[in-house]
């Protein structure tokens, strides 16, 4: 039953380490959820709330969703009250999976599609084509020649055989597989009476070109360690064969094995070997011909969508404008459907994302912008009586746009619907109409509820960390500044927005690379900076843990020839004082629940010998491996050792629900019955980063692991935690961790990404300490950061910009925090300005 006095109102929600705690809170209005990072704002708004609601909408959309809804967890919690019976739900974590495009997950670009169908230019005699034969995800649209792929995957001679004096026997074809399907290749050539043992280039052209491209798959009797003449006589005199070996070209071997291969790395290694073009019938547009000759302004739909989203705004209204007073039925579709799509780029344009085009792949996307054009889409979708519930959603935000985004979340509950946010950010906590303040610090000592109200009162709280830094003005951190003790320069660099800049950074300080959302920090820092300097030290000495995904595989940008390389730019001078790079960026750092905290950082090798050490273990003959659920022998059969079962819904990402063998527990049994310290491995595996601390506390290894988690706030972590669960920041702070156990020498060059992102004040101000403590060792730290206050803190500021896109990409101002704070032309200076206070 829904009392109506406007509140949702909790009562003993007890989810991970919330104590019992009971809130009340307004609906309809914007509230701020607050507190240290593990103090348990996210297990209140998003495992309490947000799981509550799901629960409910499920329920109340289908029956068939009521039988799954059934299997997946309640969060403990006594009563929920007043909580709006339909939700829009924001999936919390993990980047999105499918590839999709800010057109399609906006789905400007459906509209797109139908504008250009029903209001586009034709050449003469052409007929109308439907919207969908816009798209290239059709078989109307999808260009033949590369089923709209836009690419098409070859082979070339120098990259399948990259030294002509070797012979074959030798590897010359290096596109070949080794081991034994290379041996097995070798003789069958010498049964196709080909000479294996001389210089591939003084074989016939013919010859090398049969090997390298046929689409011929002969197969032959083959002779085991016979050379050519062995294998003519045996051949004449008919004598039997080893057994019958196949022939596959060195091409056909290449594109069969890149296409089916579901492993990454044999992808990676394939992938050396092919050579990515543009298609030549469609130019890479990945449509049919008859669909790009239809055009608006000149533009085929293609070309449209590669425009930033301001030109579409631009464009769509001059059109809208030229048949203002045409009432033909053509007229009249332009303008309805102009108007729906610059009514739905508005918010778009408002939250700071009008440097973006259409055809933008979400994977490059960071999470902040992908989040605020979910937010956008939002906005107009018409939806009201829903609660939403968001992570940081100034993530990635310039403190010049947080003021839209805080008009833009109190426009989502104007119209009617609630709004939880989960924030650090001081300007919308200012901007909220309520807030929940949860703490006092993290793990077991938080969960308690330190404040609920308006925002503006929590200002007189006393025992809020929260209110000591936005509301009094607590100091974030004193450090000394420092000189430059050398100077990195960068010339002409140039990538996305970036043209031919050239770039000064100060070595052996701490800087910060600041600039509007949009402006080019990435490409100039993430990007050029770390390519350079990672080509500069030649490949080694650089330590990057992620993988090659199979996204950016597949991208162009992988495939880049020499002749653009010389364009990017260069390194003028100071890579002599650089003797290693280490690149600390937010990317996932595991895609399945299999990665942990404890298996990321090695630390859970060290734990499962400790299992196997014990006398029981012995006994029962267990080793190392029955402690790993990613072993056969030892883990729960029913989960495969992930403690959870995917349940999947057809209208909802899948959900994941307990495994009801082990209850989550991820192991068998007699497994857990095995004790070290009277903890089983699943006992184990949930204990915090803090309380492991004492339980492994004369195990050296694991203890230093422990102790820099610590060190970089991360404490309130359970060892089981997954990797698919950790926030971006968390993941970068855990890498950051690791590297802070191995950082010994001097002349490292770290580059860092937003690392303040999901941090709250007083975890920054510990984060600021550790990385002050790498640049007091002589080493280089340079940031991507839009907290004016760490900012400030630091040595030096580069401002980029001076707007997003093609109005960005310059270095706007540079020098101490104080001399950028100064600078006119600088969109960051007046906030600078407020900081350096
Ligand atoms: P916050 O959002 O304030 O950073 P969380 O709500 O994520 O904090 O975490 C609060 C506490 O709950 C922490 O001690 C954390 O380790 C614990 N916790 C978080 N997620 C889980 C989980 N999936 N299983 C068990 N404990 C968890
Ligand atoms: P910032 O890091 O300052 O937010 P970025 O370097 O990410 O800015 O982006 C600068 C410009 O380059 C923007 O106009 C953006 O749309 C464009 N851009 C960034 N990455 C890519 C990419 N992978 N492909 C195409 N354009 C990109
Ligand atoms: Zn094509
Ligand atoms: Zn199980």
């Amino acid at each position: 039953m829904h009392n109506d006095d406007g509140r949702i109102q909790v009562r003993g929600a007890r989810v991970h380490n919330l104590k019992s705690l009971n809130v009340d809170i307004p609906r309809n209005e914007v509230v701020v959820f607050t507190g240290v990072s593990g103090s348990g704002k996210s297990s209140l708004a998003f495992g309490t709330l947000y799981a509550e609601a799901q629960h409910r909408y499920l329920d109340s959309i289908s029956p068939y969703a009521r039988r799954l809804i059934e299997q997946i967890e309640k969060p403990d919690v006594d009563a929920i009250e007043g909580l709006p019976p339909a939700v829009g739900l924001h999936q919390r974590r993990g980047a999105p999976s499918v590839r999709s495009s800010v057109g399609s997950i906006t789905t400007l670009s459906n509209s797109l599609r139908m504008l250009y169908s029903r209001a586009g230019d034709y050449p003469e005699g052409q007929g109308i084509i439907y919207a969908d034969g816009f798209s290239a995800n059709t078989p109307e649209g999808a260009c033949d020649e590369c089923d709209g792929i836009g690419k098409v995957f070859d082979t070339q001679a120098q990259l399948l055989v990259p030294d002509d004096t070797l012979t074959i026997r030798e590897g010359a074809v290096a596109a070949w597989p080794g081991a034994w399907q290379g041996k097995n290749l070798v003789r069958v050539l010498l049964s196709l009476d080909i000479d294996v043992d001389v210089p591939w280039h003084t074989l016939p052209k013919k010859t090398q070109d049969w090997i390298l491209y046929s689409d011929e798959t002969p197969q032959v009797p083959v002779y085991r360690s016979y050379n050519l003449e062995q294998t003519r006589q045996a051949l004449t005199e008919g004598e039997p064969a080893s057994y019958n070996g196949k022939f596959i070209s060195a091409r056909r071997h290449v594109l069969d094995t890149f296409k089916t291969s579901q492993k990454e790395k044999i992808k990676q290694r394939i992938a050396r070997f092919l050579s990515i073009t543009s298609c030549p019938t469609c130019q890479g547009k990945k449509l049919k011909a008859k669909a790009l000759n239809v055009t608006l302004d000149r533009l085929d739909i293609i070309d449209f969508s590669r425009l930033p989203l301001h030109d579409v705004d631009r464009k769509l209204k001059k059109l809208r404008h030229a048949v203002a007073d045409d009432a033909s039925e053509r007229a009249q579709v332009i303008r309805n459907i102009t108007s729906d799509v610059v009514d739905r780029i508005k918010p778009i344009i408002a939250l700071g994302l009008d440097y973006l085009s259409l055809d933008r792949s979400t994977t490059t996307v960071s999470a902040g912008e992908l989040q605020r054009l979910r937010l956008a889409t939002q906005l107009k979708s018409n939806l009201f009586g829903v609660v939403f519930v968001m992570d940081e959603p100034s993530a990635g935000l310039h403190p010049r746009d947080v003021e839209s985004l805080v008009h833009a979340l109190h426009d989502i509950t104007k119209a009617g619907n609630s709004l939880l946010v989960v924030e650090h950010n001081p300007y919308v906590i200012k901007g909220a109409n309520w807030v929940v303040d949860v703490g006092p610090r993290a793990g077991t000592n938080g969960g308690d509820l330190v404040f609920s109200g308006p925002a503006e009162q929590l200002a007189s709280v006393t025992h809020s960390s929260t209110a000591d830094f936005v509301f009094n003005n607590k100091t974030l951190v004193n450090r000394a500044r420092r000189s430059a003790t050398g100077t990195l320069s960068l010339k002409n660099v140039t990538r996305n927005n970036v043209k031919k800049a050239n770039v000064e950074i100060p070595l052996g300080v701490m800087t910060a690379v600041t600039g509007v959302s949009g402006s080019g920090k990435s490409s100039l820092i993430s990007q050029a900076l770390v390519e350079l300097v990672r080509d500069g030290l030649g490949g080694t000495h650089v330590q990057n843990e992620d993988e090659l995904s199979e996204a950016s595989l597949l991208s162009s940008d992988n495939y880049i020839d020499d002749e653009e390389i010389a364009e990017k730019g260069a390194i003028e001078k100071g890579l002599d004082d650089i003797s290693r790079l280490v690149v600390v960026d937010q990317s996932s750092i595991g895609r399945t629940p299999r990665s942990t905290l404890a298996t990321y950082t090695g630390m859970f090798d060290q734990i499962r010998r400790l299992f196997a050490d014990t006398d029981e273990a012995k006994s029962c003959n267990y080793d190392a491996g029955h402690f790993s659920f990613n072993v056969i022998k030892g883990r729960c059969p029913n989960c495969e050792g992930l403690g959870v079962v995917s349940v999947e819904l057809l209208f909802m990402p899948s959900v994941y629900s307990p495994c009801t063998v082990c209850h989550g527990k991820r192991f068998k049994d007699d497994v857990l019955e095995i004790k070290y310290k009277e903890h089983s491995i699943a006992d184990v595996l949930a204990l915090t980063v803090d309380e492991a601390q004492h339980v492994f506390d004369d195990n050296k290894a694991v203890l230093r692991g422990l102790e820099t988690l610590i060190k970089v706030g991360l404490g309130y972590l359970t060892l089981g935690q997954s990797a698919t669960e950790l926030s971006g920041g968390e993941a970068q702070r855990i890498k950051l961790a690791t590297e802070l156990k191995r950082a010994q020498n001097s002349n490292t060059l770290y580059v860092l990404d937003e690392p303040t992102t999901g941090l709250h004040l007083s975890d920054i101000a510990l984060l600021m300490t550790h990385l002050s403590s790498l640049v007091d060792r002589g080493n280089t730290v340079v940031m991507v950061e839009h907290n004016m206050k760490v900012a400030a803190a630091c040595d030096y500021v580069i401002d980029i910009g001076p707007g997003a896109g093609g109005s960005g990409g310059q270095v706007v101002a540079h020098g101490t925090p104080e001399d950028v704070a100064r600078n006119k032309e600088s969109a960051t200076a007046p906030f600078l300005t407020e900081a350096c206070r």
